[in-house]
């Protein structure tokens, strides 16, 4: 408690914001960009952009696992489930649109659709229930896809598999970079990633790219912190990687969760929605884990299909190019109670981000 306190505390609050109004004098128009959902929340819910002078500028890149998933990876869980198969999930899940549906409209027509709060959840329904094949759409970055490894390379019951939909978020950093009119000068990079993957994933963006980037933590005064150090490195020309959240983040990551992904899984090429397909940025299980992959235990197929409906601008929220209000149908079509576009799903959701808390 007292801990939380300290990062928000009014005064530091403050503090900081001072620093970097001084700073900023200095400076021309620059562009900072997280990828986390998280982080959207707090710089949302809490209006620290309007504590920030007029040219320093804080987008959202592509921070919701949920918002990423690809329509054809939607629309395979949803064959699943027509089929009979016993879809679980985490609760947003549920609602991301498909080509045709939504999981939850396929529940409506009867198929056997759950939701779970835990991994561990749906395997102990498949031990209950030996004679339904269950699967589990494991939906998520760096954070969740150690509990995915952890249960597959433990005892499962042979009725139970793994939709796996994990992204890895340093490549979808990468790309950012070479979005067209984006012009990034910073990036803040997620705190609880992090704490998994550690420190060099991110040595990339200021070695290769010079780009100041900081890893920081989930409070007001973590964000602004960050924003104030990302804006010292600008002014001085220097491109180094900084952990403003050193109380959760080791440079080394967290070994045991990483050597789980590592023995769990492969790197593949993955396709985002909203972005397309990148090298290097999902994870497939190994091939001694086959059995437990319910695409190839049950011989799926992958067809990509368009994205979303004409008018949703997912795809421009997705890479930080627009902000959810001038999507046409932010609030008027899109609601959080009727969601058009994947962004306004999940809680981890720019436009449902915004939606909660801008207007
Ligand atoms: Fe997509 Fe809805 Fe956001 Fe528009 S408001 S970009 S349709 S999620």
């Amino acid at each position: 408690m007292a801990e939380l306190k300290r990062f928000r505390n009014p005064k530091t609050t403050q503090d900081i914001v001072q620093k970097i109004q001084e700073i900023a004098t200095k400076a021309g128009q620059v562009r900072i960009c997280h990828v986390c959902g998280t982080h959207e929340w707090t710089i949302t819910h809490f209006g620290l952009r309007s504590l920030l002078p007029s040219n320093i500028e804080v987008i959202a890149g592509p921070g919701c696992p949920v918002c990423i998933v690809p329509v054809a990876e939607i629309d395979q869980a949803i064959e699943l489930a027509r089929e009979g198969k016993v879809i679980t999930c985490f609760g947003d899940v549920l609602r991301v649109p498909g080509s045709q549906a939504t999981l939850i409209e396929t529940k409506a027509t009867g198929a056997d659709v759950r939701v779970v709060y835990a991994v561990s959840d749906a395997i102990e329904m498949a031990k209950k229930e030996p004679k339904k094949e269950f699967v589990f759409s494991a939906v998520g970055f760096e954070t969740t896809a150690p509990i995915t490894a952890t249960e597959a390379l433990g005892e499962l019951p042979p009725n139970f598999s793994f939709l796996v939909s994990h992204r890895l978020i340093p490549p979808a950093m990468e790309m950012l970079l070479g979005v067209e009119d984006l012009q990034i000068e910073g990036f803040i990079a997620p705190g609880h990633v992090s704490a998994i993957i550690g420190l060099k994933p991110y040595e990339l963006f200021t070695k290769v790219y010079q780009m100041p980037t900081v890893v920081a933590g989930f409070e007001p005064n973590d964000v602004l912190m960050a924003i104030y150090m990302i804006l010292k490195q600008h002014h001085t020309n220097d491109a180094r990687l900084e952990n403003e959240y050193a109380r959760v983040v080791k440079p080394e990551g967290n070994k045991k969760a990483l050597k789980a992904i590592h023995r769990a899984f492969t790197v593949t090429t993955g396709h985002w929605r909203g972005i397309g397909t990148l090298d290097n940025s999902a994870l497939q299980l190994r091939n001694n884990l086959a059995q437990y992959d319910a695409r190839k235990k049950y011989h799926l197929k992958l067809t990509q299909s368009k994205d979303a409906p004409s008018d949703c601008q997912c795809h421009q929220i997705i890479v930080g190019k627009i902000k959810p209000h001038q999507c046409p149908l932010f609030l008027k079509t899109c609601t959080p109670a009727k969601p058009v576009g994947a962004c306004m799903v999940s809680s981890e959701g720019t436009c449902r981000v915004w939606a909660k808390n801008v207007t």
